[in-house]
């Protein structure tokens, strides 16, 4: 990814100009072609163009602060190296004939800027970390200084007079030795120890470029005779070309990225390369002399070359075991990783799961800034689940949190607690920014969603709260669980907040339950009976069994508020269970006691947590035989949402119905009514919801549909009975409009059974309005 398309002008420009001066200076060994001032002009502008690539690169702000320092302090020398460079040219046109004669001044800036280049080269981060490590590298750096001293020594210091007479001193000669030496030394560490967060290769570029421009700097005893050539001509352009084409690499690499240090590594053929070159120096020599001297060192340097050869070969070796071991551990590193991240993970959605959440939490509490969490639940998931599949379900989990997921900022975290529950955290939004957001969530998660060639809509419900201190992750969970609960008894698909009045509900409903378990045993409940009665004269047509609670400190509790908590807290399948008995004993009883006058038809409501039970038809065909009640007689009243809820439920229906039971529709027209359900399940009676009653005496929506459902329920040969029914003129409409059924205070309230008796007793009387009741 190093992004490099065509070399960029300014890249191009520094090339031409170091090559022209390295020609320059090849040329000049040969003859002098120009005026000295042509390849001094070019040198300037080298340098300044590898000051500017240098400076780009500390403008990335993507790469590591030291990285950036090492480029700025590379480009503050290469700036020094074209004010070195000036002064230099002023030196050597000084006297009007050029000369090889350089200041104290220029000197000075050379210095430093080598100072500066060896400096920020050294303060690079080394990985070498074990004693052993270093062994190696002063074993190293030592071989290759010897190599160096003793060419410095045999080329340079040795004819020092010489040199100093021809350029005035001794010092410039000692001087660039001494840095050639340092800059080797800085060459090796940077070779040996690696590049920290440095991009590799152009630490390599520009640690060549150095040692190259250094060593160049002593070959002036060469040319000691051509005074208008310089080694500036050689050592400017060499580090110039080199810093510029390693800042331009660091430029364009991509950021590496901070992880484990790269293994140590070998000065490699360095130290072999020194070897080498001293073998050459000393036959060198030694050649002019000939004889003995000359055999015996011949032998010499072709026996360390044998031994070098033998040591290479096993170092190799000792590469590739290395390599090998590296390959199993970089596995094992991969294979934790895998692990770590499978601990941390769903397996299924592949979003993190709850630990990995909860850890968020807890660091994002830590941090003290204020956040939301959130908690999401798919409406019905069950039913999905139960009606489709398990493979469909977890598809559409995969697309449910993927849905989520797209939509989070980075900062955020989607996870999945498991089963259809899915949990966010929001950081750096403020509460209207949070909603809005939630609003999109749920809306985004409702799109439909192509599962087994089937368009399917599902709805979600979310909870909300905000995090305060002193929160747990576990506390701010149960909040967003409270508010999401919250969201869905009033019909799901939307987002509640958090309010503490939630948790003050939820006590009084967990009291409630915990009091309910114990109703039972205390005989805190009874069952009254609400007569069904025939349209238009009143005459007894059925009752439906309604039950009640004596709550010792609150009285007469409603069922409309303690069922839903019994089907809550599960305790329904009991409470359900011991007015289903009530019921049919009494059922059986009034059918002894009055055979064909007895009431037809004894309703009784079933709530879905009862017909979801595992073997409840059986139980309830078991009831039937043991008390003799004629299963014609007994209604089982159902809610559209239960038989709709599970596949048992739907199953239980037709059960009971083949137990020989009628069932009723109960509530019809509140839930997701469906008219498909009249003819899918075994219903023979339609209970018409008292909200649609209501609105019967006048022209409204409900109505239009009171009167329309007749008109079906009449073709299905379905009964329908109107609920709820308050006042004559209700009757009389229902009655003008078909229906023969009726149900409401208008008729009778709910009644203890004994007044139940009373009303058979007089048969064949009408029942309207002139009883008491009791309700
Ligand atoms: P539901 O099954 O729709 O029962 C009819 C409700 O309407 C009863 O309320 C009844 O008293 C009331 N009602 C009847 N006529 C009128 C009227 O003219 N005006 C008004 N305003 N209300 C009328 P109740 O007894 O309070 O029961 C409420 C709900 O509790 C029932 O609605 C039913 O869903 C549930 N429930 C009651 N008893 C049982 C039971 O034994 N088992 C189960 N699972 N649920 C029950
Ligand atoms: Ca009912
Ligand atoms: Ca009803």
């Amino acid at each position: 990814m190093t992004g490099r398309g065509r070399p960029e002008a300014t890249t191009v420009a520094g090339l031409v100009l170091g090559l022209f001066d390295l020609a320059w200076f090849l040329i000049g060994l040969v003859h002098q072609w120009a005026h000295p001032i042509v390849g001094w002009i070019p040198l300037p502008f080298g340098a300044a163009l590898a000051a500017y690539a240098c400076r780009r690169v500390t403008r990335r702000g993507d790469l590591a602060r030291a990285t950036r320092r090492f480029w700025g302090q590379m480009g503050l020398a290469c700036a020094a190296l074209a004010l070195a460079i000036v002064s230099n040219a002023a030196d050597a046109f000084r006297g009007g004939e050029p000369t090889q004669w350089i200041s104290s001044r220029t000197l000075a800036i050379y210095l430093l800027i080598l100072g500066v280049a060896i400096w920020a080269l050294l303060r690079l981060p080394a990985w070498q970390r074990t004693r052993r490590d270093w062994f190696r590298f002063a074993l190293d750096a030592g071989i290759l200084l010897l190599a160096n001293s003793a060419f410095i020594w045999h080329y340079s210091l040795r004819k020092i007079d010489l040199w100093a007479s021809q350029t005035g001193s001794a010092l410039p000669t000692v001087a660039i030795s001494l840095v050639a030496s340092i800059s080797m030394l800085t060459f090796i560490k940077v070779v040996f120890a690696g590049a920290g967060e440095l991009d590799r290769r152009a630490l390599h570029i520009l640690s060549w470029g150095v040692a190259a421009s250094a060593v160049s700097g002593s070959v002036s005893i060469f040319i000691t005779d051509r005074p208008y050539l310089s080694t500036t001509f050689l050592a400017a352009p060499l580090a110039a070309m080199a810093a510029q084409t390693a800042a331009n690499r660091q430029f364009h690499a991509a950021q590496e990225a901070p992880g484990a240090p790269p293994p140590a590594r070998h000065a490699g053929v360095l130290p072999y390369l020194a070897a080498a070159g001293m073998s050459a120096l000393l036959i060198a020599v030694v050649a002019p002399g000939g004889g003995e001297v000359l055999t015996i060192v011949i032998w010499a340097v072709a026996m360390t070359v044998l031994v070098m050869v033998r040591q290479f070969g096993m170092l190799r070796e000792n590469g590739r075991l290395l390599r090998t071991v590296d390959a199993n551990l970089r596995q094992l590193r991969d294979y934790q990783a895998q692990l770590a991240h499978q601990v941390s993970h769903d397996t299924l959605t592949e979003i993190p799961n709850r630990a990995l959440f909860n850890d968020r939490v807890t660091a994002q509490l830590a941090d003290g800034q204020p956040f939301h969490v959130a908690l999401l639940d798919l409406d019905d998931f069950k039913v999905i689940n139960d009606r489709l599949g398990h493979g469909t379900g977890d598809a559409l989990l995969k697309v449910v949190s993927r849905r989520l997921h797209e939509r989070m900022r980075p900062t955020d975290t989607v996870a999945r607690l498991g089963g259809d529950e899915f949990t966010l955290l929001l950081p750096g939004r403020t509460a209207d920014e949070t909603a809005v957001l939630m609003r999109e969530l749920v809306a985004a998660v409702q799109q439909p969603v192509l599962l087994h060639g089937q368009d399917m809509v599902v709805r979600i419900s979310a909870g909300v709260t905000t995090a305060h201190d002193g929160d747990t992750p576990e506390e701010l969970i149960r909040r967003a669980d409270v508010a999401m609960y919250s969201a869905k008894q009033v019909g799901g698909g939307r987002t509640t907040w958090f309010d503490p009045m939630m948790d003050k509900l939820a006590d009084a409903d967990a009291q409630l339950g915990h009091d309910l378990r114990q109703a039972l045993a205390r005989d805190e409940l009874f069952v009254l009976y609400q007569p069904i009665v025939e349209l238009p004269h009143g005459g007894l047509a059925g009752v439906e069994a309604l039950v009640r609670w004596r709550h010792p400190e609150h009285g007469l509790v409603s069922p409309a508020i303690f069922i839903p908590v019994a089907e809550r807290n599960g305790s329904i399948v009991d409470v359900g269970w011991w007015i289903l008995e009530q019921v049919v004993h009494q059922a059986a009883a009034w059918e002894r006691e009055y055979g064909p006058h007895a009431p037809e038809k004894v309703s009784v409501n079933i709530s879905a947590r009862q017909l979801g039970e595992p073997g409840f038809a059986d139980r309830v065909a078991a009831l039937l035989r043991e008390t003799g009640l004629t299963p014609y007689r007994l209604v089982a009243e159902v809610t559209e949402t239960a038989v709709l809820g599970t596949g048992e439920a739907l199953d239980a229906v037709h059960e009971l119905h083949g137990l020989g039971m009628r069932v009723a529709l109960d509530d019809f027209g509140t839930g997701q009514s469906s008219l498909s359900l009249l003819v899918d399940t075994p219903v023979r009676v339609l209970k018409v919801d008292k909200s649609f009653v209501d609105g019967v005496t006048v022209s409204s929506p409900q109505a239009v549909i009171v009167d329309g459902l007749i008109g079906i329920t009449d073709g299905l040969a379905i009964e329908a009975v109107a609920e709820g029914v308050e006042t004559a003129e209700q009757a009389h409409r229902l009655h003008a409009v078909g229906y023969r059924y009726a149900q409401g205070f208008h008729f009778a309230r709910p009644m203890p059974p004994e007044d139940v008796a009373l009303l058979l007793d007089q048969a064949p009387i009408s029942v309207t309005g002139n009883l008491d009741n009791l309700n």
